[in-house]
Formats: structure tokens, C-alpha cells, sequence
């Protein structure tokens, strides 16, 4: 059981070797090169995240097979998709790779980005789950993040790779990426024993905020860690805004920026409604009052009230005995 295991992490060692080496030194690799460089991805950092490249001809199975590596260790090592009559052939083709690692920094699985947009294959592949792959308990840079997130006394949670990455560059080590679906119970357990505060930093686009909805959600009801929202202008992703407004600013919306979970949910809770309508100001009144009554601290409630004073000039005593029977209502 645990040679197999070894061999697993070694096959797959050996490929991110592999795919790194085609990446940097080989033709076969210099339009994926020139792809990340584009990206804004330097050779140090193509080198410190591990990145390969797969090329559009097949190269692992030729290269394990004549280091005569078992054929059911490359079966079952995911890095191969095998047809009815048995035969392997490479997962991964044409796509630039982002090694999956283990908390001490093994790879155990890959997530494969093809280069250019296309209709019928995802922009996105990943390793299938294995002995060593279980995508729910995997957080991308984990491993190298750890140091900075006790530093920092905080963790970064990123939507995807290139988000942790263009973080890192910037000078925001401390960060991470959940695989690409909702977070998992077993993520947060990871990071609440090595940080007790968490900053969402998903897409701004509507997907990235309904996700951070989502995960404000969850991380409330299963565990104790503090919670802040980061979010970058005009719909965009972390890497995104970086590229077009620099690492100064970039660094200054994660200074300023930082939201708490109610005022992102105030903000959040606005998304379809028109506040010049008085039907869509009770609805979002009421709604705000309800987060608010989930508020422990008084002070905090206090904040968001006269906000509400200052937006729709109400009364504020009007508003704490509203707020005071909502709070009624659910206890
Ligand atoms: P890029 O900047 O390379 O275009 P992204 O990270 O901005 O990618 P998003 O569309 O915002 O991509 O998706 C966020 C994350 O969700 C990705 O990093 C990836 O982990 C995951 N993901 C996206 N598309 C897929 C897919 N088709 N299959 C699996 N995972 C996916
Ligand atoms: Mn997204
Ligand atoms: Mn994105
Ligand atoms: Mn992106």
C-alpha cells in the first residue's frame, strides 16, 4: 500500500519534471512559454509554481513505458485515459500545467489550461481523484503559503491559480485556491489550524460574488475563523486587475479594500433591485435587517443603521425597534 503510494508521488514527481522541462527548454514548448510570459509569468515564477506544459503529442507513455514503469501503476495513476480495449494514452494534451500539491509540497495531481478558447473542451482539466487526489481536501499553494499565512496571521482565499500566482508576484504570499468548486469543510479545517482570519478575494464578476455569498454562508455555520471580503473593481479577477492596473494598486485595494461580511452582503443584496423604487427599498431594508440581527455586536449593528439613516432618511428608532423584532422573531 504505501509502495504504491511512493511510486504514485514518484510518477508523478517525475512528470511535472517532465512537463516543465518541455515548458522552458524545448521547441515543442515555445508557444506555451511565450503564453505565460504574456500572462506576466517570468521564468522564477514559472519555476517556483512548478508549471509545465503538456505538447499536443503524447509524451508521458512513451517515456514511462520505456522506463518500464507497471502498467497497472500507470492506470491507475490518473495521468493516462484508458480506452475500452485497455489501451493508455496521455490526459493531458496541449495544456499548460499547474502542479496540484500536498501540504508538503508533493505533486499529486495537475490542472491542465488549454491555450486558446475553444467550444467543445473546458478551459480547465484536472487529474482525476486518486490514492493520492482528494480534490476536497487540496488547496492550491498551500503548501508554499503556510509560512506567510502564521506571518501574516491571515489567508488569502482565491478563486483560481492565476489569481494565487498573480497574488504572489504582487508581494501577497499568504494565498490560496480552493480546486475550482465550492469550499470545502475539510479546506476550512486545514486553514483554521494555521490562521483564525480569512479574506475572500473571489472574482468580482456576478459568479465570483454569488460564490463569495456562498462561502460567507458556509464558513458562518462550520467554524470559528473571522471573516473579511476583498473585491476588485469593475467585475474583474485578481489577475486581471492586476495586469491592467499594476502591483501598487493592487496591493492598495487589499490595504483599503477590505470589506466585512455585512457590508459586502449589504452591497451584494442591492444586485437586482432598483433603490429609486420604494417596493425595492422595503424589500432591501427588511433584507439588511435580517443580516443585522445576526450581528453579536451592537456596535457594528449600530454602523450599518445609520447608513441606513443617511441613505434613506429614516428614523433610527424606527429602524432599532424594526430590527429588535426581526431579532425577536428568530430567537
Ligand atoms: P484564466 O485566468 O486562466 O482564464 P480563471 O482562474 O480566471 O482562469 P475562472 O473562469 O474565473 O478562471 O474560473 C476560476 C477557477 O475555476 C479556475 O482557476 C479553475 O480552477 C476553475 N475552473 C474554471 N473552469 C473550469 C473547468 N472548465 N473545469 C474545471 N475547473 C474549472
Ligand atoms: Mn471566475
Ligand atoms: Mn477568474
Ligand atoms: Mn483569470
Amino acid at each position: 500500500q504505501n509502495k504504491e503510494q511512493a511510486a504514485l508521488l514518484k510518477l508523478y514527481a517525475d512528470s511535472a519534471k517532465l512537463y516543465q522541462h518541455v515548458l522552458l527548454n524545448t521547441e515543442a514548448g515555445e508557444s506555451a512559454l511565450k503564453y505565460l510570459h504574456q500572462r506576466g509569468l517570468d521564468d522564477d515564477t514559472i519555476k517556483t509554481f512548478g508549471i509545465g506544459f503538456a505538447p499536443p503529442k503524447q509524451l508521458l507513455l512513451d517515456f514511462f513505458q520505456e522506463h518500464q514503469i507497471d502498467y497497472q501503476l500507470l492506470r491507475q495513476s490518473g495521468l493516462f485515459i484508458e480506452n475500452q480495449a485497455g489501451e493508455l494514452r496521455d490526459r493531458f494534451v496541449n495544456r499548460v500545467l499547474f502542479p496540484i500539491k500536498d501540504a508538503s509540497g508533493r505533486v499529486i495531481a495537475f490542472s491542465g489550461r488549454i491555450l486558446k478558447k475553444s467550444p467543445d473542451e473546458p478551459k480547465y482539466l484536472n487529474s482525476p481523484e486518486t490514492k493520492l487526489f482528494n480534490k476536497r481536501s487540496v488547496l492550491f499553494n498551500f503548501d508554499l503559503a503556510r509560512g506567510a499565512i502564521r506571518q501574516h496571521k491571515s489567508v488569502v482565499l482565491f478563486e483560481g491559480f492565476m489569481d494565487v500566482i498573480a497574488a504572489y508576484r504582487a508581494g501577497i504570499q499568504n494565498g490560496v485556491a480552493s480546486m475550482g468548486t465550492s469550499l470545502t469543510n475539510e479546506q476550512i479545517y486545514m486553514l483554521e489550524r494555521v490562521t483564525d482570519q480569512l479574506y475572500i478575494c473571489y472574482d468580482s464578476d456576478m459568479p465570483g460574488q454569488k460564490a463569495t455569498d456562498r462561502a460567507l454562508k458556509l464558513l458562518n455555520g462550520n467554524s470559528r475563523l473571522q471573516l473579511g471580503v476583498v473585491q476588485m473593481p469593475d467585475g474583474m479577477d485578481p489577475d486581471e486587475y492586476l495586469r491592467s492596473a499594476g502591483a501598487e494598486k493592487f496591493t492598495q485595494v487589499f490595504e483599503d479594500g477590505k470589506q466585512t461580511p455585512t457590508a459586502f452582503e449589504m452591497q451584494y443584496l442591492r444586485r437586482d433591485l432598483n433603490l429609486q423604487n420604494t417596493q425595492d427599498q422595503l424589500t432591501y431594508i427588511a433584507a439588511v435587517l435580517t443580516q443585522l440581527s445576526r450581528l453579536t455586536s451592537n456596535v457594528e449593528q449600530d454602523l450599518y443603521l445609520n447608513q441606513l439613516v443617511q441613505e434613506f432618511g429614516l428614523d433610527k428608532g424606527d429602524l432599532r425597534q424594526q430590527l429588535r423584532s426581526v431579532t425577536g422573531q428568530q430567537t
